[in-house]
């Protein structure tokens, strides 16, 4: 059953209901009222009855009373006359002591009559009458005087129109005289037929009926009878009513209903909608009662939901858009800054962060060194591991998020301010925190963490929540695997450059150097020496000492090259025991002290190798200066290697410098040294650690190697 069919079943039960049952009271009450009235009506009929026969019968007392004052027959006769003239009776009779009647007036009732001093059933009477018995002077009975009264259907009409009902007489159970209306005389009859005493009985057709008489003073058995007098009209009013109060009811209850459960289907209706995806549907509201409410509240619902699915599928296209960078970037790049400045802005996209920065280890002074940072300069930040949140993070290797002027913990002065916060750290698989020991700086517990990404103030909402530090352990997982990529690429790219015995640059990078040296000095007008170094009589230290021991002392010799040139210069195992050394901005003067020095340097001091009690050794080194000996690459090269031959055709265990003009530095403005050669790239084609950007030894760091002895 639906709403509305119950609510108009309600309506109706609550409302005809009371209707009905009302009209039924009335009802009832009607005929109650009705009955009672008839009651009293026929109890006044009664005694209006009784008190008209009495007089009746006091009158005819009187008649006979008036002729027995006298016995005098003559005299009787003429009194009688009188009587009857005045119409004080009918007739007047006069019996003997035998019954036999001696006087009579014309016009007389014939017996029997109804007496009224002996009330009886017995009948038909056809008169009233009331007889006083006279005695003589004696007491002998003389006879009795009858005074009487017709009993004629004209006494009963004037009694009905005393009483103002229908009266009827009966006589031995039938209607001898009646005012009754003959359809309904039967059923009155009948009725009276079991009624005693001043009960009345209820006709079949609405007629209350009872009895008066015969009793003392009313010796007449008559039968009263008046209608029901309920008011049928009333009845057909009440039912009219009842059938209105049921129309309009039925009508009240259609349209309450109706206007209770219209907005409902409404509401049901556009929940239905939303609830398939149509955020939307509305519904109208059509009053301010609860389901106007309820309407009002539906379609507030839908409208913010359908602003927070806008907002959701507008945030999923902009980090749509980042993963899509991070994507792009993460395999086309090995600029280290770059992917983490994309992670960085990804996960910030990803969160509704309004700032962050990543931060990577330096081991070599136990503090973190910013890289990156959105809404947050980096630049020169350090913070140290185990300070403030961000160093708590690296130090423990724990994630954390909250608000700082919450929970805390207080900020450390090198880390960026912030309301709300979520800190996660990383590490980088491989050897990055290879520590090179640094006295004084070096952290008394070695941190877990080799970075650590944040982000700060989150937008809109108050603080970061449990999914965004899932969201950012993402992130930093990814940059810790761009971290490790781009180390490893470094590696791969230093390996392919350097020289594996002894960590200097090959000759691969020598040929790329050179050029590019060459190619510099000549757009800026600068000089370029070039140094050919040759270990003298080599073959005979591998036959003295053996194979191994000649690669100890390779080595050793590029620990010795690397400590007597600059950090500008560049150092290269062209292959076997045959070296070169790039000097920017050189000339010829300069590279011939150079040269002494490596000579020195080699010569000094023998080789500790292990069971050779030191190995002498000596090189003979060949220079060349770019323009000033040869204008490209090839040929100054060639021209060096050509005075190696020259120093080695000396004797060995000197320098020679190509032949041609020598222009002094006197001459040459020196500005700068030359460029490393690849970002982090060590010019010497060290081994160490990647450092971090703005780290204290980026991109220069010594070499691997420390010198020996
Ligand atoms: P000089 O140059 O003074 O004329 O004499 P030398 O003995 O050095 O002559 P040469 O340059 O012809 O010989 C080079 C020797 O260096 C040959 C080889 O035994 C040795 N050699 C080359 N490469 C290596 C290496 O990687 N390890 C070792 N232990 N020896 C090498
Ligand atoms: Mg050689
Ligand atoms: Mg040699």
């Amino acid at each position: 059953m639906t709403l509305r069919g119950r609510l108009t079943a309600a309506f109706l039960a609550v409302v005809l209901g009371p209707v009905l049952l009302g009209a039924l009271f009335v009802g009832g009450t009607v005929s109650a009222v009705g009955r009672d009235r008839a009651v009293d009506r026929l109890g006044v009929a009664a005694t209006a009855v009784r008190t008209s026969v009495s007089s009746l019968c006091l009158q005819l007392q009187a008649a006979a009373d008036a002729v027995a004052v006298t016995a005098d027959p003559a005299r009787q006769t003429d009194i009688a006359s009188q009587v009857v003239a005045r119409g004080l009776a009918s007739g007047v009779v006069v019996e003997n002591a035998d019954g036999v009647p001696r006087l009579r007036t014309p016009g007389s009732p014939a017996r029997p009559w109804a007496d009224c001093a002996r009330p009886t059933d017995a009948g038909p009477f056809l008169g009233l009458a009331v007889g006083i018995e006279t005695r003589d002077a004696a007491g002998a009975p003389l006879g009795v005087i009858w005074a009487t009264h017709d009993l004629d259907a004209a006494m009963i009409g004037r009694l009905g129109g005393a009483t103002g009902t229908a009266v009827t007489l009966l006589q031995g159970g039938s209607a001898v005289h009646s005012t009754e209306s003959p359809g309904a005389l039967a059923d009155v009859v009948a009725a009276a037929a079991g009624v005693r005493g001043d009960n009345v009985a209820e006709t079949a057709g609405g007629r209350f009926v009872r009895r008066v008489g015969p009793s003392a003073g009313q010796p007449l058995p008559l039968v009263l009878s008046v209608p029901a007098g309920e008011p049928q009209a009333l009845y057909g009013l009440l039912v009219a009513a009842v059938v209105l109060a049921g129309l309009f009811a039925v009508g009240a209850a259609w349209w309450l209903a109706r206007t209770t459960t219209r907005p409902l289907a409404e509401l049901a209706g556009a929940a239905d909608r939303a609830a398939g995806g149509d955020l939307a549907a509305r519904v109208p509201v059509r009053g301010r009662d609860e389901v106007g409410r309820l309407a009002v509240a539906f379609n507030r619902m839908t409208r913010e939901t359908q602003a927070y699915v806008r907002a959701l599928t507008t945030s999923r296209d902009q980090l749509r858009g980042h993963l899509a960078v991070l994507g792009d970037t993460l395999s086309s790049t090995h600029d280290l800054q770059r992917i983490l400045q994309v992670i960085l802005e990804t996960a910030r996209a990803a969160t509704g962060a309004s700032g962050g920065v990543v931060l990577l280890l330096d081991p070599a002074t136990g503090t973190l060194v910013g890289q990156c940072g959105l809404a947050v300069d980096v630049a020169g930040r350090r913070v140290p591991v185990g300070e403030g949140l961000l160093g708590w993070v690296a130090a423990t290797g724990l994630p954390r998020r909250g608000r700082v002027d919450r929970d805390g913990p207080s900020l450390s002065p090198f880390e960026p301010r912030c309301r709300t916060y979520v800190a996660v750290p990383f590490n980088v698989a491989g050897p990055v925190t290879d520590p090179v020991p640094v006295p004084g700086v070096q952290p008394a517990e070695p941190p877990t963490a080799s970075g650590v990404l944040a982000l700060y103030d989150r937008l809109g909402s108050d603080e970061f929540d449990d999914a965004d530090l899932i969201t950012l352990r993402t992130f930093a997982g990814q940059a810790a695997v761009a971290v490790d990529n781009v180390r490893v690429h470094q590696e791969a790219q230093r390996l392919s450059l350097t020289d594996p015995l002894t960590g200097l640059w090959n000759y691969r990078y020598l040929r790329e150097s050179i050029r590019r040296e060459v190619e510099r000095a000549s757009r800026f007008g600068r000089m370029l020496a070039v140094l050919a170094l040759d270990l003298d009589r080599f073959k005979e230290v591998n036959d003295t000492y053996g194979h191994a021991a000649g690669d100890a002392v390779l080595l050793e010799f590029a620990g010795r090259i690397r400590g007597v040139v600059r950090e500008v210069d560049l150092a290269f195992r062209q292959g076997g025991e045959e070296f070169v050394v790039l000097l920017p901005e050189t000339d010829a003067d300069g590279a011939a002290t150079v040269a002494q020095r490596l000579g020195a340097a080699v010569r000094d001091e023998p080789i500790e190798v292990e069971g050779t009690g030191g190995i002498e050794v000596t090189v003979s080194i060949g220079i060349a200066v770019f323009p000033s000996h040869a204008t490209t690459v090839q040929a100054v090269l060639d021209a060096a290697d050509d005075a190696l031959y020259a120093a080695k055709a000396a004797g060995r265990d000197g320098y020679r410098t190509a032949p041609g003009e020598r222009p002094t530095m006197a001459e040459i403005k020196v500005t700068s040294g030359a460029v490393p050669p690849d970002g982090n790239l060590p010019r010497a084609g060290g081994t160490g650690p990647i450092r971090p950007a703005g780290g204290a030894s980026s991109g220069t760091q010594p070499p691997r190697q420390t010198r020996g002895g």
